[in-house]
């Protein structure tokens, strides 16, 4: 017998926050995911489980083992295959919950892409892991009047918070430069898995909140939670800094692309390379590299192992070069292999 709409949701309506109406709310509702990661995965998995109707999912990355640990929509063979993040995860959605609509997308979020990446998304969820993208989204948010919510989780420390424009502060107004702290990544200072999905946790609660309509409930504050430590802290958020450069004066400089560089240290060991605009035939590459090393490819992506390299092209023509931190380094590879 097939189950039903009633059947599924049957606990979370009986929840009086949400109740009948809040549910259809959620099946309405259109949502974009900014990276899915550790944080990413749980959001995903979270809102999807909850009836959420459309969930856009954005990531650049594919699987690999050491995101086993944590990233909970992902299993071994996903990173035995590499398959790109947002792929793996549309799939491992689909197998819980097939009345939903999930686009996967396989980009980076940059200036250029922004605005077709979360047009008609109604709210915007952080699940990145760099100050860079989540001040382009805090300038899209910020222009379009689309509220977004920040998360961070890194070591045993959560943060999150709500963006609502016009309303609260934005993400410029409580760091006009990116924080120190937060800038260790996991990479370098490790992460526990329940520090991630109690951002996650808390962020997909205010998602809920702000999609059934009970603005009233949104939380205004930077809410840091150390779940090692025990130590905790709240800010508020209730009001934006009149001298704020993004929501006061109204300059986007990140939606403009100021200063952007095309190649950015991602993670212990890489460099990527991206906004090349290069399409590439994996068939063709592959053969050109055949020669200089070992090469496979799936309809996602193309890895290429030359000497102590792995190098990621993406079909877009994005790569990602492992097994090293020089920028100069990455892009003769890149200009090698792949073309200038
Ligand atoms: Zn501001």
């Amino acid at each position: 017998m097939p189950m039903t709409p009633e059947e599924r949701y049957s606990r979370q309506v009986l929840f009086r926050g949400i109740g009948a109406q809040g549910q259809q709310r959620l099946a309405a509702a259109r949502v974009a995911i900014i990276g899915c990661g550790a944080t990413g995965s749980a959001l995903a998995s979270l809102l999807a489980r909850a009836g959420v109707g459309a969930l856009r999912i954005i990531d650049r990355d594919y699987v690999e083992p050491s995101n086993l640990q944590r990233q909970s929509l992902f299993d071994e063979n996903d990173a035995a295959e590499s398959v790109p993040k947002a792929i793996a995860a549309a799939r491992k959605i689909a197998a819980f919950n097939s009345e939903i609509v999930v686009e996967p997308q396989v980009a980076d979020l940059t200036p250029a892409n922004i605005g077709s990446l979360l047009a008609h998304s109604e709210l915007v969820l952080d699940g990145t892991d760099n100050f860079e993208t989540r001040y382009l989204m805090n300038d899209y948010a910020v222009e379009q009047g689309v509220p977004w919510i920040y998360a961070a989780a890194v070591g045993s420390y959560a943060a999150t918070m709500n963006i609502l424009p016009g309303e609260t502060a934005c993400l410029a107004c409580i760091f006009p430069a990116p924080p120190r702290g937060v800038v260790e990544t996991c990479d370098t200072s490790g992460i526990l898995n329940s520090a991630v999905n109690l951002a996650a946790s808390v962020q997909a609660t205010e998602a809920l909140k702000l999609l059934v309509g009970a603005r009233d409930q949104l939380r205004r504050t930077l809410l840091s939670f150390d779940v090692w430590s025990n130590e905790r802290s709240e800010i508020s958020t209730a009001h934006p800094r009149t001298d704020c450069q993004t929501c006061a004066k109204r300059e986007f400089l990140h939606l403009e692309g100021k200063g952007r560089p095309q190649i950015t240290l991602c993670g212990r060991n890489s460099v990527q390379i991206h906004e090349r605009e290069r399409p590439i035939d994996f068939g063709e590459m592959t053969e050109r590299l055949k020669p200089h090393g070992v090469v496979r490819h799936n309809d996602f992506v193309l890895k290429f192992w030359r000497d102590d390299y792995e190098i990621t092209l993406f079909p877009d023509g994005r790569a990602i070069i492992k097994g090293t931190t020089d920028t100069a380094v990455a892009r003769s590879l890149y200009a090698r292999y792949v073309g200038s």
